[in-house]
């Protein structure tokens, strides 16, 4: 398979070593194995159209990572790229505010039942700034995050391990020091000890982050759990975080918040509410917003910002071009009614539900969880090689594995992805590298 690989990508290969002396990128290097050095790159694409990406050797493949959720619509969405392309030319610059950034706090606040909006570069800004928020207005330290769960690069979540003991995030990465995750626990996810130990920790916890349903194991959907992580965080003073930068204008328009009931303090959004272009929210109850800039007050009367602030900013912020393209992005989901949102969600559900009667019926080890438009396959062992087959027949699915829909993705073309998965798992098992369960 890698030779055959290797023949098909052959300019992105070229292209990647021909660069790497520059261009420090570590997705060249993710999964490295020595006996499996040759299949380790990262896919270079010139183009991308509706469902498809075309590589530099000029091969086509059904896309399924669309700019890792961020592309909600499809790549090149034609109304996104005319409001752009629109906003382009009239200006890109910073420095004065975009006239379009209020309105769109407005029109988010609308669509999802936050009070304040704040607009940061990425999600992992944007995780950063509600931890922030959320540890001046409770003025308490600790923060609690979940094993299981990704939120960015932010360094105060950069672990994957805890000591049993304490319950503190420990050392995992060089450079993210033991300092700077002392105060962080990191918890198991849909636990009972967990919620124990919130509440015997409460005096210290500022904050509970939690992606509502994680992307790396979108089949726990703890729908109880998050009430209970509410009424333990209201009755506590802690400020209970949704990290929504995938759920959100996923789901639904409301996000977890609306499809479990549970109303966080704080939401952090990004990715589709971009529409492609880099754009972090941090949105919530005013409470919380309002220590980035005092609070409400207004001209003419005696009324002053009585909230003592923390300190945020950037330079591209309230870049207007991600603006326009998100202002574009809520116009046409909230002119659906939501119907597209349900859609999407809908054909994934029933996508997925094809594919697990394949696994299941060929009894490969291979499972699908999803939530929303986002799936996920399971391929425990030697079955992750079926992203190779899968590249090597015409699938994208980038080195993180999460997997979109988008309502480019046509019947025709889901017909035709089903058909290419069936077929790669099929050649991995000529290969001898799948084998179907004994029973
Ligand atoms: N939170 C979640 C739930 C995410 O999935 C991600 C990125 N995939 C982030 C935060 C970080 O966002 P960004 O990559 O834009 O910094």
């Amino acid at each position: 398979m890698l030779e055959q690989l290797t023949d098909k990508n052959r300019l992105t290969k070229e292209h990647t070593q021909a660069y790497r002396p520059t261009f420090a990128l570590n997705r060249n290097t993710a999964g490295f194995t020595k006996e499996f050095k040759e299949g380790i790159y990262t896919l270079v694409c010139d183009k991308a159209y509706g469902p498809f990406v075309r590589d530099l050797d000029h091969n086509e493949y059904i896309d399924l990572t669309m700019g890792f959720g961020s592309l909600l619509f499809g790549h090149n969405y034609e109304p996104i790229r005319q409001a752009i392309q629109d906003q382009l030319s009239q200006c890109w610059s910073v420095g004065p505010i975009s006239p379009l950034a209020g309105p769109l706090s407005q029109a988010i606040a609308q669509s999802t039942g936050v009070e304040r909006v704040a607009f940061f570069n990425s999600g992992t800004e944007a995780v950063m700034v509600a931890l922030r928020l959320a540890k001046a207005i409770t003025q308490k330290k600790y923060i609690v995050f979940f094993k299981g769960s990704y939120h960015g690069t932010f360094d105060s979540l950069l672990s994957l391990r805890n000591d049993p003991q304490s319950g503190v995030a420990k050392e995992m990465v060089p450079g993210v020091t033991q300092a700077i995750l002392n105060e962080s626990y990191l918890l198991e996810y849909g636990s009972d000890e967990s919620l124990d130990f919130i509440r015997k920790n409460s005096d210290h916890i500022a904050a509970v982050l939690t992606e509502p349903v994680q992307s790396r194991n979108p089949g726990l959907q703890p729908c109880d759990y998050l009430h209970t992580l509410r009424e333990i965080t209201e009755e506590k003073n802690i400020a209970l975080i949704f990290d929504e930068v995938i759920t959100g204008f996923r789901i639904g328009l409301g996000g977890s918040q609306a499809y479990f009931g549970v109303k966080a303090d704080i939401v952090t959004y990004g990715k589709v509410i971009g529409g492609g272009l880099p754009l972090g929210l941090v949105a919530g109850k005013a409470r919380f917003l309002d220590a980035t800039d005092g609070g409400f007050w207004q001209y003419g009367d005696d009324s002053v910002p009585v909230v003592k602030s923390t300190f945020v900013a950037g330079t591209f912020c309230h870049h207007p071009l991600a603006m326009a393209s998100s202002l574009k992005v809520l116009e046409i989901l909230r002119n659906s009614n939501g119907g597209i949102l349900q859609n999407l969600n809908q054909t994934t559900t029933d996508f997925c539900k094809r594919l697990r009667e394949f696994f299941e019926h060929e009894r490969y080890p291979i499972s699908i969880h999803h939530f929303g438009s986002l799936f996920r396959f399971t391929t425990p062992g030697k079955s992750s090689l079926l992203y190779y087959q899968l590249l090597l027949n015409g699938v994208y699915v980038w080195e993180g594995r999460n997997c979109f829909l988008s309502p480019s993705h046509t019947p025709d073309v889901l017909d035709r992805l089903e058909e290419l998965v069936i077929q790669s798992c099929h050649d991995l098992e000529t290969q001898g590298i799948l084998k179907k369960s004994s029973v």
